[in-house]
């Protein structure tokens, strides 16, 4: 099948790798020329803006690093919304629930139908296609691109009403937020105190204290001193923030999520938005006096 794919970045690459690899045929958008000579090279087509993608082909999807980049590359001037063959577009980026609810009213003025379906699972479930998806979006739409999702991951249908599957992403973000801002703050508590990073870990992960990050990232970036996961700090601060302004709009109490989000924005301040988010333990390391890890990769 024929395939657009826009944004080519730490998950877009490996995705559109994953679709082309199956036998689809991809024409791919970034700004960033580099990703773009590098996807041709393993056999995709370039093409040279999301309008001429959305002239080629009647499905697009994108995985873009903004709300407001995934609204420029949709309805912009040179924009999806101005192609002349697309139907439907999938936006696998992290934008909240009001820019999918913004995005989908304005395409389906010109019959273009949208999933907002964001994705969980960082670049290693994009590599080898064991992502989440969550999906909003009209149902036939859902059913229609079903297979090309279960290339990717595990499609899961959240809900017909746009930015449904937004809110649930950003549940996800802010719990997964959380998990690695407090696994940072109690092992470097328990460094301070004499204990192995090693042995800490271990022992989450064999207690009840084990989470993604002590399972997953701290191995694989912050024992080993990598900070090389693929999601950059930037990324994670907007995910919170989306979090917060939906979860305030709803007048709920987010105690809990303010504390997290004060500790996320001093790491941006101080690591700066490029950084790998595993970098959230160095201002509490810094703080504290002591570096944690420092050991060989276990896995
Ligand atoms: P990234 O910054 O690595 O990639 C974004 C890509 O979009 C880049 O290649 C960039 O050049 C391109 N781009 C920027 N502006 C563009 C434009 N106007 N037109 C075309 N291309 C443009 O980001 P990422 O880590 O791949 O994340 C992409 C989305 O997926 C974000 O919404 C993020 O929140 C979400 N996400 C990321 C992860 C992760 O682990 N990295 C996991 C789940 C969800």
């Amino acid at each position: 099948m024929d395939i657009g794919f826009i944004g080519l970045g730490h998950m877009g690459f490996p995705m559109a790798a994953r679709l082309a690899a199956a036998g689809h045929h991809l024409f791919v958008y970034d700004t960033h020329d580099d990703a773009v000579t590098q996807a041709v090279t393993s056999g995709v087509h370039a093409a040279s803006s999301p309008r001429d993608v959305a002239d080629r082909v009647d499905t697009v999807l994108a995985s873009l690093p903004s709300p407001q980049v995934s609204h420029d590359v949709a309805t912009g001037s040179d924009g999806i919304i101005a192609g002349s063959k697309v139907k439907r577009f999938a936006d696998l980026s992290t934008v909240g629930s009001p820019m999918a609810q913004r995005i989908s009213k304005q395409l389906a003025e010109r019959e273009i139908s949208m999933l907002d379906c964001p994705v969980s699972g960082g670049v290693h479930g994009a590599s080898n296609g064991t992502l989440a998806m969550m999906v909003s979006g009209p149902r036939p739409e859902f059913d229609t691109m079903c297979d090309i999702l279960e290339t990717l991951g595990r499609p899961i249908f959240v809900s017909e009403k746009p930015g449904a599957a937004q809110t649930m992403k950003l549940v996800n973000n802010m719990m997964a937020a959380t998990a690695l801002a407090a696994t940072a703050e109690v092992v470097v508590m328990g460094v301070k105190a004499g204990l192995d990073a090693q042995v800490l870990i271990d022992v989450l992960n064999a207690g009840s204290g084990g989470t993604h990050a002590s399972r997953d990232k701290f191995p694989r970036a912050v024992l080993p001193r990598t900070f090389d996961y693929g999601f950059a700090t930037g990324l994670m601060v907007k995910d919170v923030r989306l979090y917060l302004d939906e979860a305030k709009s709803l007048g709920l109490p987010t105690d809990i999520a303010d504390a997290v989000a004060a500790l996320w924005e001093h790491t941006l301040n101080e690591e700066g938005p490029a950084s790998d988010f595993t970098s959230v333990i160095k201002p509490i390391e810094e703080a504290a006096g002591v570096v944690v890890g420092g050991t060989s990769r276990s896995d």
